[in-house]
Parts: structure tokens; sequence; C-alpha cells
């Protein structure tokens, strides 16, 4: 009998584990449930649980692993040498930004808002990250240009199009599509975080419209219908809306170069551009370009945490399962006591980064409110920080519990560990990131020390967030270059002190205890499974995935 044979006539004896059966993505996550109905998006469960099973079908795991195997290619020329600038994809691209639209994550949070609307789209995101990372960008991009797009006086021409759940992979003008997606380009060869060195130059045209000339060295989505993009005029950097063809039917002379052979990220293009006196129209305030893209990067940075967070649970997921059916040494992976305590650590930091992400979508659904808008401002970058970094570390011993399958691209691990590096770079690196905090902190201190002291008041039998809040209000308090030396410390303490809060007062009491003593009363944590969890394993691991 060959290997093959003796599988089959003995299910399980070749000890390899099944792929994940369908699932509903929403009901099996208890974190984000809890999650969404704490932050106001209750209203939207029905909703939610049919699309936690419609996203949590086999196939359309087996689709994901297709589209990014197959990722996109540039046809720059037609066939008679005319200048096309195309990017082709994996037909499952189309299916995966159909439901990302359908889903309502490429705007719905600013063209249907209502209670808990950035929560229910981060659920949704939450939910769709787990299946296909690549497919976040376009949306995540086009949403993010949405509020400030509605200030310009020509919104309502796109607001249809933007509005619309039907994506519409068509290339045409805007007059003949029914959805249309944004990118941003800001990043140029000569550096991404510091924008002011940004040389593409603008010159105007009349009618607010400008004639763009320079590169972007990163322009992700090319395909969209427009960028928003960063160029030089005579007030300084402005903002500019550039589309993808003009109203009179000729292609915008936005020329891609070619695309970026990536770690990860595989199914989505990311791109090179030149602009040969491509025409675009200003928006924002003149001069103020920076400052409109550093606003739409700070929705992009709240989907940075939840696709981080996404990318967390399905590896995670994945891990426990893998474990509940791989046997070593006589006894499941999951029995074992030292395998336990990895898992179970893993799903702490799971949990944690899903209702810190849930949190902040919260505070962006209630900007209106002062504490709020301050909690925003300076837990977005912390989040964006932390969570991002976190993510790489849970991928890569996600899929060391896997062993060397874990390692191979034949299954899902693979593709989740070479997907997490990239929200910690893009939409501003993660010192960029710690350096905003500072930011934040220093614009309004008083709040700032008002946030990190209310956290450890909250929980006065807590010696451990007291200390924390101690520290970070000390580090707060040092002059700016001691204060920057110290950033990365003061926004991962930031972000542990919001996790502690939210879990000691909504998660139950073996998991809040297990991650204040883990991540704020012991020393170490340089691995999972080094801290110690040992009480709660057993709850943390049936909370975490049902058996
Ligand atoms: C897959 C992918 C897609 C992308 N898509 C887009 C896109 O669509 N549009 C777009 O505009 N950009 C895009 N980017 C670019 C991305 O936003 C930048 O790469 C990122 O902002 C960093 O810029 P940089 O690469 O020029 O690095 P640099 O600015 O050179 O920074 C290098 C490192 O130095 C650190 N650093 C910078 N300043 C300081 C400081 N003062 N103190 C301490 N450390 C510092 C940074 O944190 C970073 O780690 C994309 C990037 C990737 C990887």
């Amino acid at each position: 009998m060959d290997r093959e044979d003796m599988a089959q006539s003995a299910p399980g004896a070749d000890n390899q584990v099944p792929d994940l059966p369908d699932c509903n993505l929403y009901l099996t996550d208890e974190a984000l449930v809890e999650g969404v109905r704490r932050e106001g998006a209750g209203g939207r469960e029905a909703e939610l649980e049919t699309w936690g099973a419609r996203l949590g079908r086999a196939d359309l795991a087996r689709l994901a692993a297709e589209v990014n195997r197959q990722g996109p290619a540039l046809r720059a020329y037609d066939r008679r040498g005319v200048r096309i600038d195309v990017v082709d994809f994996h037909p499952g691209w189309t299916e995966f930004l159909s439901l990302a639209f359908a889903q309502g994550m490429h705007g719905a949070a600013w063209t249907e808002p209502g209670p808990g609307a950035h929560v229910a789209r981060a659920a949704h995101y939450l939910m769709h990250g787990q299946v296909e990372a690549g497919s976040l960008c376009p949306v995540t991009m086009t949403s993010a240009a949405i509020p400030l797009l509605a200030r310009e006086s020509w919104f309502a021409t796109v607001r249809p199009l933007l509005a619309s759940r039907e994506y519409d992979a068509h290339d045409r003008p805007l007059a003949q599509k029914r959805a249309m997606m944004i990118g941003m380009g800001m990043t140029e060869r000569q550096g991404g975080s510091d924008l002011r060195a940004n040389l593409s130059r603008a010159e105007p045209q009349g009618g607010g419209w400008f004639r763009l000339t320079g590169h972007k060295w990163f322009f992700s989505s090319p395909m969209s219908d427009a960028h928003l993009v960063l160029a030089r005029d005579g007030d300084g950097h402005s903002c500019f809306y550039m589309p993808r063809w003009l109203d009179d039917g000729r292609r915008n002379p936005v020329r891609i170069l070619r695309l970026k052979d990536k770690l990860g990220n595989r199914s989505n293009a990311s791109a090179e551009v030149e602009f040969e006196d491509a025409l675009a129209r200003r928006i924002g305030e003149p001069g103020r370009g920076i400052a409109t893209l550093v606003e739409m990067a700070s929705y992009t940075r709240l989907d940075c945490v939840l696709g981080s967070a996404a990318l967390m649970r399905q590896a995670l997921v994945q891990g426990i399962h893998h474990a509940r059916h791989r046997r070593a040494f006589g006894r499941l992976l999951i029995d074992q006591p030292l395998m336990r305590q990895v898992l179970a650590d893993l799903a702490l930091e799971s949990e944690a980064a899903t209702a810190l992400a849930l949190r902040l979508a919260g505070a962006f659904d209630r900007a209106d409110q002062p504490a709020e808008q301050a909690l925003r401002r300076l837990l977005t970058p912390a989040a964006k920080f932390w969570v991002c970094k976190r993510a790489i570390d849970v991928t890569a011993e996600c899929m060391e519990v896997w062993g060397g399958n874990g390692y191979v691209e034949d299954g899902p691990m693979a593709r989740l560990y070479r997907e997490a590096p990239v929200n910690s770079i893009w939409e501003g690196s993660g010192n960029v990131m710690c350096l905003d905090v500072l930011r934040a902190a220093r614009q309004e201190p008083q709040l700032a020390a008002q946030t990190v002291d209310g956290l450890a008041r909250a929980h006065a039998g807590e010696p451990a967030l007291r200390a924390a809040a101690d520290r970070l209000l000390a580090a707060l308090a040092l002059g700016a270059e001691e204060q920057q030396a110290m950033g990365r410390m003061i926004a991962r303490d930031l972000v542990l002190l919001v996790q502690a809060d939210l879990l000691l007062r909504h998660a139950p009491e073996a998991l809040s205890r297990a991650f204040v003593d883990s991540r704020l009363g012991a020393p170490g944590g340089d691995a999972f499974g080094v801290r110690p969890v040992a009480l709660a394993t057993d709850a943390l691991l049936r909370r975490a995935w049902p058996e």
C-alpha cells in the first residue's frame, strides 16, 4: 500500500491535519461579537452573522490562496503598441473586491453614517482580512479619501460612485462606471516618511486643474479610478485628485513603470509610476497637502490595526485547529502543556488586539466627543505601531505551531506570515508612528496625562497598571530628545494600558488576569509562552476557538 492509499484507507493515520471546514467567522469569535455590541454596532449583528458565514467558507479560503499565488501583471502596451498601462489580475481578485464592496468596506462608514457605522465596518474588515488581505488596500484608500473629497464643491459628481455597493472592474471613464476606487500617492524615491522631500511638481492650468510631472515610488492599486497625490505648486505641497481617465475620454498620462515584486500582499498591485503632464485637480487647502494626506492616513492607520488583528486571529485559529489534530509523542499537540502555554499566550494577544481595534473604531464613531477625539488622536498611531508589530510575531509563532507544514506555501501559514510586516511599514512605519504619539501628547499634554492616569485610576486594585501609568507619565514629561529615544516604549505602554483596561472591564476574569500578569506584571515576553499564563489555558483556548 503506498502512502496515499494508506492515508485514504485510515483517515488521520498520516497525522496530517484537515483544512478548516466552513465556519462562521462572526459567531465563532467571541471577542468580536462582544466588541461589536460594546462599541455600539449591536444593531448590525444580523448582517455580520450572514457575512461571517459567507466569508468563512472553505472554498473562499482556497480562492484566496490562488489569487495570491498568481499575482497581478503589468500590460503596459496593447498589441498595436499603444500605451495602456493596464494591470491584469487573477479572476478571483474581482470576487474579493466585489465582496468588500458588498460589505461596504470601501466607504459605507461615511456614505451610510449611523450608530456604530465605523465599528460595523471594522467588524467586516476583521473578517474579510482573515480570508484575503490584499483586497483590503484598495478599499481602505477609497474609504479614507471620502471625508477629504466630501469637502470639495464637486463631491456630488462622484458620491454615487463611492456609495455604490457594486464593484465595477471596468477600466473606463467615470461617466461609464457604476462604482469607483481611489488610491493615494505620496512616497517618492527619496523618502516616504518625510513628505516635505516630495519633488513632484504641479503647474496651474486654470479652473482648479494642474499639470503634474514627477514620479511616485510606491503607488498601490494603480488601476484605481483616481489617486490623491502630493505635489509642489506655488503654495508649497498641495494635495491633488488625479483621475485615471479624463473627461474627454483620454487616459491621463500616469505611466506605470513596473509593479513591485513584494514579500507579501501579492494579490494586490503596487506600482512605480511617472506623471507625464498628468492632469489633476487641487483639493483641500493650497499648500496644506501634507496635512490633508495625514488626515487620510489617520483613517488608513485604523485599518492597519484592523488588518493586523485579522491576521492574528486567522493565524491563531489555524494554530489551534492544527494543534487539535496533530499528534506528537503519543498526544495531541493541544494536550501538551508547553504548547498550551504558547497557544494561550497567542490567544491573549489576539483577543487584546481585537478589543483594542474595535475600541479605536468606536472612537472614530464618537469623534464628536472631545475625550473620544483625544483618545483617537493619541491611540491611533500607538496602536498602529504595537498591534502591527505584534502581528509579525504572532503569525511567526503560529506558523511554528504548524511545524514544517507552516513554512511551505501549500498551507495558509506562510502567506499569513509574509502578509504581516506590510501593515507595520506602510501608512507610516513603526518609528514614525511612535514619533506621532509623542507629537499628539505634546499638542494636548493635559489630555494625554489625564488619559493615561485615568486608565490606572479605573483599576485601583491593579498595581501593575498604576506602575505602568506612572512610568508612562514620567516618560511623557521628559525633554524632546530623551523622549524620542523612548518613543517605542511609550507607544507600547499606552497600548498595553488600554488593552488591560478593556480586558479588565469586559473579558472573562481568567483572561484579563493572565493579560495583566503576563504583559504588565512580569518581565520578559521576548517569545510567546515565556510568560506565565498557565492557570487560564483551558478557558482561553475554549474561548479563542470552539472545539
Ligand atoms: C507594499 C507597499 C505598498 C505601498 N503603497 C503605497 C502607496 O500606495 N502610496 C504611497 O504613498 N506609499 C506607499 N507605500 C510606501 C510606504 O508608505 C513607505 O514605504 C513608508 O511610509 C516608509 O517610507 P520609506 O519607504 O521612504 O522609508 P523611509 O522614510 O526612508 O524610512 C525608513 C525607516 O526609517 C524610519 N524613520 C524615518 N524617520 C525617522 C525618524 N525621524 N526617527 C527614527 N526613525 C525614522 C522609518 O520608520 C522607517 O523604518 C507602500 C509601501 C509598501 C511596502
